[in-house]
């Protein structure tokens, strides 16, 4: 599964939890509160912060990204 690169507000560590994906498209992962991380785009309860929807996530896993050319293509 794909692993968040982003930041732990107020602890400057990395971040490693688990991405996920909404049906509108944002991804991010999953923090009790909001603002918990750079790159958090779910609350606990599963709620999106970007479209409000809840329960619409899945867990984003390697290779079902929209990008795989910054997949690291093995030659
Ligand atoms: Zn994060
Ligand atoms: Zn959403």
């Amino acid at each position: 599964m794909e692993r968040c690169d982003g930041e732990r507000a107020g602890y400057h560590l990395k971040c490693n939890g688990t991405l996920y994906r909404c049906e509108c498209g944002n991804v991010g992962c999953m923090q009790n509160k909001e603002d918990a991380c750079s790159r958090q785009g779910f609350l606990a309860s599963g709620r999106c912060l970007k479209c409000a929807a809840t329960g619409k996530h899945e867990m984003l896993t390697a290779g079902a990204t929209h990008s795989p050319t910054l997949m690291g293509d093995p030659a």
